[in-house]
């Protein structure tokens, strides 16, 4: 099947309330190319370098989502444009997200990271340290850095209870910090999880945001 094929198949799949971002990354720009000619307009990189060189040869209307770690000396390169930060991990990040926006004259979107797999990470706040940072409520002046959600990757495993468990624990996370600290802002409603193995489950857990890759533009060679 062709990349045309793979991203209209997917799309297809989706209920009304999930959007599909198209994981791009390692992939050339002919591939990039053929998912747009299928009508494909947000796609997600996660690393700074490979994004702006990209870019600049693809149409303008393309909804960048930035999905992998991001170092905090790097905001500054994508803050002019990029639609939406999906795992930022820090109240540090997430600040310099802030400045790097207000620069701009911008609000940028973003995602907390929550760790839920059963893998260990250094990246990606645990729900315990994420709910304390929402309390915390610094994160009020940072205006720049929008909160529209939660972002997370289950555990890497064939076991689907297990992968369910994760993105429910995500899930709950994400209705009691909506309740708690987002009661009138109808902006905080973004639940990113599911990837091209696993988000036909994560759409039953609540997702809004898949992030598919390697079904989309086949394996990836690194
Ligand atoms: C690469 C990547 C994906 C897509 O993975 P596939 O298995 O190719 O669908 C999703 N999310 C993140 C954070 C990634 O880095």
């Amino acid at each position: 099947m062709s990349i045309a094929e793979n991203y209209r198949l997917v799309e297809a799949q989706l209920p009304q309330g999930t959007r599909l971002v198209a994981v791009s990354k390692y992939h050339p720009v002919e591939a990039l190319e053929e998912a747009y000619g299928a009508g494909c307009r947000v796609f997600g990189e996660s690393h700074v370098q490979e994004l702006q060189a990209k870019r600049p040869q693809l149409p303008a209307d393309i909804e960048w989502h930035f999905i992998g770690h991001l170092q905090t000396n790097k905001v500054k390169y994508i803050a002019p444009y990029i639609a939406m930060i999906h795992a930022v991990d820090s109240p540090r990040l997430l600040q310099e997200i802030h400045r790097q926006a207000v620069r701009c004259g911008r609000q940028i979107p973003c995602l907390l990271e929550l760790h839920v797999a059963m893998e260990a990470t250094k990246y990606g706040f645990s729900p315990e340290d994420c709910m304390a940072f929402l309390a915390g409520g610094e994160w009020r002046k940072w205006t720049g850095a929008r909160i529209c959600g939660i972002m997370c990757m289950a555990s890497n495993v064939d076991d689907e209870e297990r992968i369910a468990a994760d993105f429910e624990r995500a899930a709950s996370f994400f209705r009691e910090a909506r309740e708690r600290f987002f009661a009138d802002d109808p902006g905080f409603c973004e639940c990113s999880w599911g990837m091209s193995h696993d988000y036909g489950l994560a759409i039953r857990h609540g997702s809004t945001l898949v992030r598919v890759g390697s079904k989309i533009f086949g394996p990836r060679d690194y």
